[in-house]
């Protein structure tokens, strides 16, 4: 809830400061029970831990990489299961967030795919995840070392409204208090969405899953594509208003053999030419039932030195690849023990 729904909840015959105070309560220290909000008086904290309750999503279990990446299995108030990723790093740390339950777009590459869409996450669900994470790992009050990736499972320009209303939640200078520049939205292409973002006072910074040098390779690989066609996408992003401190990311999955030649790496700077652009390469994370391979390590510093020579081109470190918490195998895999034995297990 924002402010003006938990004003609403408390009703009219209470004064303004007390859903401020929750507000401040939920999203500032971050308590996990309405009892816990001390400065409420008491009738007040009892009728609302009688009538609400502080949705955040429980952790169902979690799996610890031998790199450091937790991922959170959390459960969700009816049931759900979805996952979110915690990244620590020296300077700085990212979580990476879920947006759907499930993914509907079903690309070839991706485990999520796999699950089908489920459902939506309500705005609550997608900044819930941050503030358990948060909860979780002892972060403190000021969390401007926090990067937040929507890069879980789902679409998220499939859910825009809650999308945006979560960062509005996220970025509020009175609640959690992070900054745009440090929040991402990825997505698969969903080009209306695009611009409808673009139109939103409060965004994230868009990153766009470029993943292929031509209209039939992604076709084969990003079913979306023959709705919303390269060529589109790329004017889509060319029209897109970027902020003056903001460029576009570009995320191209590397498939051995598919799409990561160096005739690839070619045609993906001409198509980005005339783009304020930065490429992430992300060789392959694999996974059972995926149908490509991870290319080698040469591989990806040739397409990386071609495109570089254009534009900024990085080749992004994968994390957690062990408990399946890596691009691409968010899937609900219970599989894997905690300890983090090294090496992939078959799924469920
Ligand atoms: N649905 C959104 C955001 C989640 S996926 C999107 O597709 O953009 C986040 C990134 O992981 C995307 O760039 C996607 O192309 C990439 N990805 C998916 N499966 C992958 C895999 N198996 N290995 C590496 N990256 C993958
Ligand atoms: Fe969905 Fe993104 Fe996975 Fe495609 S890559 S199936 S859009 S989560």
């Amino acid at each position: 809830m924002d402010l003006p729904e938990l004003e609403a909840l408390l009703g009219p015959a209470e004064p303004k400061f007390r859903a401020r105070q929750i507000y401040d309560a939920l999203y500032r220290q971050r308590v996990s029970d309405l009892l816990q909000v001390t400065n409420l008086p008491k009738p007040l904290r009892t009728r609302l831990s009688e009538e609400a309750s502080v949705g955040l999503p429980s952790i169902e279990r979690h799996y610890d990489s031998t790199d450091g990446t937790r991922r959170y299995l959390f459960r969700l108030a009816d049931g759900k299961t979805v996952e979110t990723v915690w990244m620590p790093e020296e300077a700085r740390s990212t979580v990476c967030i879920s947006t759907q339950v499930g993914c509907p777009v079903n690309c070839g590459f991706c485990l999520t795919a796999l699950l089908g869409l489920e459902r939506n996450l309500t705005a609550g669900e997608i900044a819930g995840q941050v503030l358990r994470v948060a909860i979780d790992r002892g972060l403190e009050a000021n969390i401007d070392r926090l990067n937040i990736v929507m890069m879980g499972q789902g679409e998220p320009m499939l859910n825009l409204a809650d999308v945006l209303k979560a960062t509005r939640l996220l970025t509020d200078p009175k609640g959690m208090a992070i900054s745009p520049r440090r929040i991402t939205v990825s997505t698969s292409g969903i080009i209306p969405k695009i611009t409808e973002l673009g139109q939103a006072e409060v965004r994230p910074k868009l990153a766009i899953s470029l993943n292929a040098s031509t209209q039939e390779q992604r076709e084969q690989i990003m079913p979306i594509t023959r709705k919303y066609k390269l060529n589109d996408l790329l004017d889509a992003c060319r029209a897109y208003p970027l902020r003056p401190w903001e460029k576009l990311t570009c995320e191209y999955v590397l498939l051995k053999g598919f799409n990561d030649t160096d005739a690839d790496a070619r045609r993906v700077t001409k198509l980005l030419a005339n783009l304020n652009a930065k490429v992430n390469l992300i060789a392959l994370n694999p996974g059972p039932g995926i149908p490509y391979e991870t290319p080698a390590p040469e591989r990806v510093a040739s397409f990386q030195n071609i495109v570089q020579r254009s534009l900024p081109c990085f080749v992004r470190k994968p994390r957690g690849l062990d408990v399946y918490a890596a691009c691409g195998q968010l899937s609900n895999n219970q599989a894997q023990d905690a300890t983090g034995a090294a090496g992939l297990l078959p799924l469920r």
